[in-house]
């Protein structure tokens, strides 16, 4: 018996059809295939179900942890004893808005939310076309590729705060983007609930064409062929982290299962069997000779979560605001919804 096992109960109770998995080895579901279980992990389908969920937290005074599709975080081998996951890869419902935008709950995918640009002839969003996340981790990581970031495409998104247990609607101006980061990573409990995406009228051929040519020089350069989670460092202002990795000589070098990849330094990749520590301590090794040869301190990009990680939430109770979702259209910064 822990403190989650009443947790447990109750959501089950309320939310009988609810996936909810207890000590779910999160190996199956990272895109490096690392990690052991997860004292729970929940996969809800819409806002109404993720906000009873977060309500029967709270009473307990937990905060979950939220993922999309867990392509960018290094899970530990030891497991999240104390972490209560919520998947929002389930929400993910897309539309388009009269006025030619599109909405998108927070687990489309990106490559779904590109497709459906390109069905509906609009340009901007081919960039995120081979990027394997969704779009609350999207936003979250403010994610980009060959020119394009989300800030470019984004025009409002709605969170969830979990302390409030509210939805507040916030403009594109007041998200924070910078590389790789956006406010969002600063608000403890803000779990991104759905965007709107502004783009431009296109033709269906070239935006398809744009697509398919990115994608191509993608499986052309990078090691999609074994798992990993992208790139493992930031790009360092005025260098890039791959050039510098090949020059320091550590293309191929390996910890355990883990290795530079032989195909894009960028990468690491696990070959088979690596564990989380074999991942943090390539990493950590191509860090520190990268500093000792090149004198550029490299900043992970992947999301490292240590084996003790927990979240706890002891803000005030909330009222629980039963949710039905909706699209973002005010003019205003994290502006309250009901
Ligand atoms: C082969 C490969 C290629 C990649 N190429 C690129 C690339 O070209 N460009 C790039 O930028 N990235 C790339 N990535 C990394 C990754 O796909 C992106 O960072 C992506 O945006 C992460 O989305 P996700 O849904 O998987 O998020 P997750 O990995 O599940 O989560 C990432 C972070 O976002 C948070 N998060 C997720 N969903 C929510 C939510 N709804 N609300 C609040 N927080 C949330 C998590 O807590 C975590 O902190 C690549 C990864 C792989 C494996």
């Amino acid at each position: 018996m822990d403190i989650f096992d009443p947790v447990i109960k109750e959501i089950r109770e309320i939310l009988p059809s609810l996936p909810l998995f207890e000590n779910e080895p999160m190996a199956k579901h990272s895109s490096f295939k690392i990690g052991g279980p997860a004292r729970a992990f929940a996969v809800p389908e819409d806002i109404t179900a993720f906000s009873r969920i977060t309500h029967i937290l709270k009473k307990h005074k937990l905060m979950p942890f939220i993922t999309g599709n867990c392509t960018n975080i290094l899970f530990p081998d030891e497991g999240l004893k104390e972490l209560f996951i919520i998947s929002t890869e389930r929400m993910n419902r897309m539309f388009l808005l009269p006025d030619g935008s599109i909405y998108a709950e927070a687990g489309v995918s990106l490559s779904k939310l590109s497709s459906f640009a390109c069905q509906n002839s609009l340009t901007g969003l081919e960039f995120a076309s081979g990027i394997p996340g969704t779009v609350g981790g999207g936003i979250l990581m403010n994610a980009g590729a060959y020119g394009g970031e989300m800030k470019d495409v984004v025009e409002s998104v709605v969170i969830y705060y979990l302390p409030e247990q509210k939805l507040y609607e916030t403009l594109k101006e007041n998200c924070g983007f910078g590389y790789r980061k956006s406010a969002f990573q600063n608000i403890a409990g803000c779990a991104i609930v759905s965007a709107v995406f502004r783009l431009e009228r296109g033709y269906k051929e070239a935006i398809a064409a744009k697509m398919k040519e990115l994608n191509e020089k993608r499986r052309d350069k990078q090691p999609l062929d074994l798992p990993s989670a992208g790139s493992a460092f930031k790009r360092p202002e005025g260098n890039f982290a791959a050039k510098l990795i090949e020059e320091c000589g550590l293309k191929g070098y390996a910890v355990g299962g883990a290795m530079v990849s032989d195909k894009h330094a960028g990468f690491v990749v696990n070959t088979g069997n690596a564990c989380s520590h074999d991942v943090y301590d390539l990493m950590m090794h191509v860090r520190n000779t990268v500093w000792l040869q090149k004198g550029v301190e490299l900043v992970p990009e992947i999301i490292i979560l240590p084996p003790d990680y927990k979240l706890s939430d002891n803000t005030p109770d909330a009222p629980l605001h039963v949710i039905s979702g909706g699209a973002a259209s005010d003019d205003t910064d994290f502006k309250e919804q009901n």
